[in-house]
């Protein structure tokens, strides 16, 4: 959680400064209606980015793990408030790290690009937040990056949470997401 805090005030400050660096200018007006507006697009345009974050795993696993898509769940678990993409077919290493990284490039990375060249203070917020929500996956992607890339990585259909193990023993390690997000 911390960590994720961390990613989304660290990219804020890089995304305002690239804006700025570009545009050598910035510009903040305040109005209290105008405040309201942004904050109910902020909402909407969270939701909708969480929902294609997902999207983007399950694209991640069709793509580079050529699961197919009746082999993969989508859904929200209300308990743990969190949104799942996973799948019942375990992946390699590798192609299991860029289906967990997909969404960060897609819904994270791409929206403060695009925020920056349309100076829209909104898509900057949002892709800064989107990519503290990727902290979970980035940093089950550093600890799958320590595994030999031929393992195979079974994803927990319920909590987020990986399993890893190599194909030729029997020897099974277990990776934790530290974020609830997965
Ligand atoms: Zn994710």
């Amino acid at each position: 959680m911390r960590q994720s805090l961390w990613l989304t005030g660290g990219s804020a400050a890089v995304l305002y400064l690239a804006s700025f660096v570009i545009r050598r200018e910035f510009s903040l007006s305040f109005s209290f209606g105008g405040f309201l507006l942004g904050l109910l697009l902020f909402a909407v345009g969270y939701a909708v980015l969480i929902v294609l974050h997902e999207a983007c795993h399950l694209l991640g696993f069709r793509i580079f793990g050529g699961v197919p898509f009746r082999k993969m769940a989508y859904g929200v678990n209300l308990e743990m408030g969190i949104a799942y993409a996973t799948t019942e077919i375990p992946l390699r290493n590798r192609p299991m790290r860029r289906a967990l990284l997909l969404p960060l490039w897609l819904t994270g990375v791409l929206p403060g690009i695009i925020g920056i060249w349309l100076d829209s203070q909104l898509l900057i917020l949002l892709s800064a937040f989107l990519i503290g929500g990727a902290a979970g996956d980035l940093e089950m992607n550093r600890q799958l990056k320590k595994l030999p890339d031929n393992w195979l990585i079974r994803d927990d259909p319920e909590k987020p949470k990986l399993y890893a193990y190599n194909p030729k023993g029997k020897a099974a390690t277990q990776e934790d997401g530290t974020d609830s997000e997965n």
